[in-house]
């Protein structure tokens, strides 16, 4: 089912996104503030438009993907005229406040508006393993899910715009929580003369059969139940990661990343909790 879709920014990751259209057989047009970035989707086939509002005009489904929202609003702002009747779905990465006012922007100037988050680097797109993550009203992401499909399995959220960024946040925050703890670990490894590339498989296994704790963690946040069953204490936690913080003095590594983690176990445990399970210094954070 061959649709017309504009995609608005060709950086890495708006290029993998025309692309997938393109290869999903769909009529594609494409602009972007350097047009040298368009040659090579035009030449497989997609169509060059000149500027941003002959992009727009050119389909009813009008994708962006620019650096920030501050640029998503320099290249719409002006256009406000010919938005109505189109969706825009946009698929750079934001705040949810930032979302939400976008989508308020697009609602008054009669356009649809879903917001996404891209869970996956430019050459995942369109292949297994890629997910995005959309938020805004259904109707507008029922319609055009055949077509979103292209990018990756489509994930809805619900009717908040901001939920997509905000579960797209989430998510980076995890990726960016793990990938700190490995490299404070190989900053550790080559301390004392490892390679990096020797450990990374070690690293890679234990990571991977840790990261299962996160469902048992949910079960335990989502009950508010933090004492049951615990096989981990947080003052055994507490005691062992003093050690972390003794082991890359004594090695000379910094411990900017692995301080915050200390304080929060030091305060739980202070605050009598030592007897729970890791998922209680959720309580620490906030709702
Ligand atoms: P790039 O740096 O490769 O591209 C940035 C794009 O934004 C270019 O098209 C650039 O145009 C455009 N741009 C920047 N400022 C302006 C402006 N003021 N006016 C008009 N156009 C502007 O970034 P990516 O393509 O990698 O990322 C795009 C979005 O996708 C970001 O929000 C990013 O967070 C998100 N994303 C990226 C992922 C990745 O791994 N790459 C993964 C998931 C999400 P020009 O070519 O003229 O400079």
């Amino acid at each position: 089912n061959r649709k017309a879709v504009s995609v608005l920014g060709l950086g890495d990751m708006g290029t993998a996104l025309a692309d997938a259209l393109l290869a999903a057989g769909h009529r594609v047009t494409v602009w972007n503030r350097t047009a040298a970035k368009a040659d090579p989707l035009v030449a497989k086939g997609a169509t060059r438009a000149d500027t941003a509002a002959d992009a727009i005009v050119a389909s009813p489904l009008v994708v962006v993907c620019l650096l920030g929202y501050d640029s998503v609003s320099e290249v719409l702002g002006p256009h406000t005229d010919v938005l109505a009747g189109r969706t825009l779905v946009n698929l750079t990465n934001g705040t949810p406040g930032q979302a939400r006012e976008m989508a308020a922007w697009a609602a008054e100037h009669g356009a649809d508006y879903l917001d996404g988050g891209i869970m996956a680097v430019p050459p995942m797109i369109g292949k297994p393993g890629a997910f995005v993550l959309y938020s805004g009203p259904s109707g507008a992401f029922e319609a055009w899910q055949p077509v979103l499909d292209a990018f990756g399995e489509s994930h809805y959220l619900g009717e908040d715009p901001g939920l997509a960024p905000l579960h797209d946040i989430a998510l980076l925050n995890s990726m960016y929580g793990m990938f700190g703890g490995v490299l404070h670990a190989f900053a550790l490894v080559r301390s004392a003369g490892g390679s990096a590339a020797e450990f990374a498989p070690m690293a890679r296994r234990y990571v991977d059969t840790m990261g299962a704790y996160a469902e048992v963690m949910a079960a335990r946040i989502d009950a508010g139940d933090y004492a049951d069953d615990v096989t981990s204490n947080l003052a055994m936690q507490a005691a062992a990661y003093a050690n972390f913080l003794d082991t890359a003095e004594e090695a000379g590594v910094s411990t900017e990343l692995i301080t915050p983690i200390h304080s929060l176990l030091q305060r739980r445990v202070a605050d009598g909790h030592g007897h729970e399970d890791t998922a209680s210094l959720v309580e620490l954070l906030g709702k």
